[in-house]
């Protein structure tokens, strides 16, 4: 159903996005995974079709410039974004005695880094056919909870971004999604004394980031959603094929 998707997952080298990559290449499309780590980044590609690795820090106009060349290097057009990349910072420490500089790399990561990047793709977005920006929320990031700090603040102001970039692209389309806690290195640090057994995997919360970049999909641009409602359903659900399927 995504044949002929060219799309772009950051955090690709780990958890959700790494997930994420390998379903929408298994779906057809043409996947562009970004990370850090190349040994992870590796492990995202290994007995894959479809997806190219791009080792970049987001945080750096180098690491932002990659991913472009790389797109360019390819069709030169793009047809969605999705934002997995992210930071915890200090899991339990309250705002006033914040650590500054835990402070500033998760703002730079969650926030500053999702922005530049979208500017830097922005001209190969308006070449893509129905394109589609997702960015990766939390439910600290829509009601705060004592304790997420900076986490919590960065996906706030995601929230905004988005809602934001929604009113100003009417040609694109751009959504909210709260994957819910999921089995990932991030949610092991930020909850040690859950069962993981007791939570998703990555691999279950895929059917909404599936439907999601589908060229067709219903969901109105600016639309607030919540992965764990889609586990187990058709994520081609009410969807025709379209020319490119
Ligand atoms: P992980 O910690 O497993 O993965 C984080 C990813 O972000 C890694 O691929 C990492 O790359 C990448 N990353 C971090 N800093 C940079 C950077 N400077 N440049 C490029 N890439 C960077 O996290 P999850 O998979 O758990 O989370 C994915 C998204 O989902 C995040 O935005 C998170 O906030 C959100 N989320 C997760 C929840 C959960 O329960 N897991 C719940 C709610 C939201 P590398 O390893 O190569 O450094």
């Amino acid at each position: 159903m995504l044949t002929g998707r060219r799309i772009v997952v950051t955090g690709a080298s780990s958890g959700i996005g790494q997930a994420l990559a390998g379903a929408y290449a298994a779906h057809g499309a043409e996947v562009h995974a970004v990370g850090r780590d190349p040994e992870r980044l590796a492990a995202t590609v290994r007995d894959r079709r479809g997806i190219h690795p791009v080792e970049a820090d987001l945080t750096t106009p180098a690491g932002r410039r990659a991913v472009a060349t790389a797109i360019a290097h390819r069709s030169g057009a793009l047809d969605a974004v999705v934002h997995c990349a992210g930071l915890l910072g200090v899991p339990g420490a309250p705002l006033t005695t914040y650590p500054e500089a835990e402070w500033r790399a998760a703002l730079e990561v969650n926030l500053t880094a999702v922005h530049l990047l979208h500017q830097e793709l922005a001209p190969a977005l308006d070449a893509g056919v129905a394109p589609v920006v997702v960015a990766l929320s939390s439910t600290v990031g829509r009601a705060p909870r004592p304790g997420w700090g900076v986490y919590a603040v960065s996906k706030h102001a995601l929230e905004g971004w988005v809602a934001l970039l929604a009113a100003e692209w009417p040609r694109g389309r751009v959504y909210s999604v709260n994957p819910g806690g999921t089995r990932t290195p991030m949610r092991r640090v930020a909850m040690p004394s859950e069962d993981p057994a007791t939570i998703p995997a990555p691999e279950d919360i895929t059917p909404l980031f599936l439907r999601l970049v589908h060229e067709a999909a219903p969901e109105p641009s600016g639309a607030v959603l919540e992965a764990r409602d889609w586990i187990g359903r058709d994520p081609w659900e009410g969807l025709a094929p379209t020319q490119s399927d």
